[in-house]
């Protein structure tokens, strides 16, 4: 079995043939997909697709850094209030985007902090978006670090340098995708050197499709491409893949299986 466990299946790219979609990814092993909110907008559908498939999609909460403008805190308010009604798997998508526009460099700040706070309050993990980013996202992570305070730097991209500083944070993970995948792609280097332990597999659909699908719109039945690369990188069978990235991620998420 395979967990995506960032995946925005409730995206309007999947509008068509979102429910065949969903059960293609079940059928192709991936039994369990995280999804990771996008901004107050996107609630109603993320929580709809879970409700169709309670077993297989679960909700997360939270604003993403690209979508942080001067209202975000009106934003962040109705965030609070979902997570006051019921029960998510994790605190995101949040983290910085330095990449696209840095006009709000101090809100997405502002709101990171905030997501940190629910994160542990929760008992959830947090979800991290970091581009262009990874000192100023390292250093809030550190900065709240305790034993309530769990993660995962979704799309991680970073230095082998980088991927230590994460493992130095107790309960983070690097979530890999279908970036590499990619010819030019440095990531086979860095997960040479990163234990499997610490991998959480995602494809991020409907965005960076692994080869040899790449451009094409992904979706979570690709998931096994990203394994099948880890796999040839480490030596080691798809399996074997599999067993440790399933287990990573029944522990990074281990919230949404507990009963309180
Ligand atoms: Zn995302």
């Amino acid at each position: 079995m395979f967990i995506d466990t960032h995946t925005h299946l409730f995206a309007e790219k999947f509008d068509e043939d979102r429910i065949e979609m969903v059960e293609r990814a079940i059928e192709a092993g991936v039994e369990k997909m995280f999804l990771p909110n996008v901004d107050v907008s996107t609630i109603s559908k993320m929580n709809e697709l879970e409700k169709t498939f309670p077993e297989n999609c679960f909700s997360m909460i939270g604003l993403h850094p690209c979508h942080v403008f001067h209202d975000y805190k009106e934003n962040l308010s109705i965030i609070q209030k979902e997570l006051e009604t019921r029960k998510y798997a994790g605190i995101g998508e949040t983290g910085l985007d330095y990449y696209w526009d840095t006009t709000y460099k101090n809100e997405q700040q502002a709101s990171l902090h905030q997501h940190a706070e629910w994160a542990k309050q929760y008992h959830l993990p947090i979800i991290l978006h970091t581009r262009e980013s990874f000192d100023d996202s390292y250093a809030i992570m550190k900065e709240h670090n305790n034993e309530n305070l769990t993660g995962v730097f979704h799309c991680f991209s970073g230095s082998v340098e980088e991927m230590e500083k994460v493992a130095g944070l107790e309960g983070f993970y690097i979530g890999i995708g279908g970036v590499v995948t990619f010819k030019k792609s440095h990531l086979p280097d860095v997960i040479e050197n990163t234990p499997l332990e610490m991998i959480v597999l995602e494809t991020d659909s409907p965005y960076l499709a692994p080869s040899p699908n790449r451009g094409k719109r992904n979706e979570s039945s690709y998931l096994p491409l990203v394994a099948q690369k880890i796999a040839e990188i480490k030596g080691i069978s798809i399996d074997q893949v599999a067993e440790i990235t399933t287990k990573n991620a029944l522990n990074l998420y281990s919230s949404a299986f507990s009963e309180a």
